[in-house]
């Protein structure tokens, strides 16, 4: 439904934004673990029915204040030793500035690379 009304679509967790992009970038291009975690949960309208729905395992953090760590690294699949000690910014990763292009709050790439440091959230 939001890929058929959207142009953009701004992915949150945790009470922050952890990806943005073009609704096509984002759906055919996703790149924060908690984004492409979600798309995994869309149940296929075509094809097989799925025995049962994907889900994600674990709980929603607890907000009692700024998080130091990245907020979704209990539940990650790719959590590295840096997001227990620091919550990503977001970083564009098209050279666009962020929140024009597609950007992403995340220290791990599907490229295989970590990313460096953000310049700017
Ligand atoms: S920063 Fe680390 S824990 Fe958070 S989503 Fe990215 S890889 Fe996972």
């Amino acid at each position: 439904m939001i890929a058929g009304i959207a142009d953009r679509v701004m992915v949150m967790y945790g009470g922050q934004v952890v990806e943005q992009a073009p609704v096509e970038e984002l759906f055919g291009n996703p790149r924060h673990p908690y984004t492409r975690a979600l798309l995994r949960t869309i149940p296929a309208l075509t094809g097989a029915r799925e025995p049962r729905l994907q889900v994600i395992n674990g709980q929603p953090p607890i907000l009692s204040g700024p998080p130091q760590a990245c907020p979704f690294r209990a539940r990650c699949a790719h959590a590295l030793p840096r997001c227990e000690v620091e919550n990503p910014l977001r970083r564009a990763l098209d050279g666009a500035p962020v929140g024009h292009g597609h950007d992403v709050a995340c220290h791990w790439s599907p490229d295989g690379a970590t990313l460096p440091e953000a310049a700017h959230a």
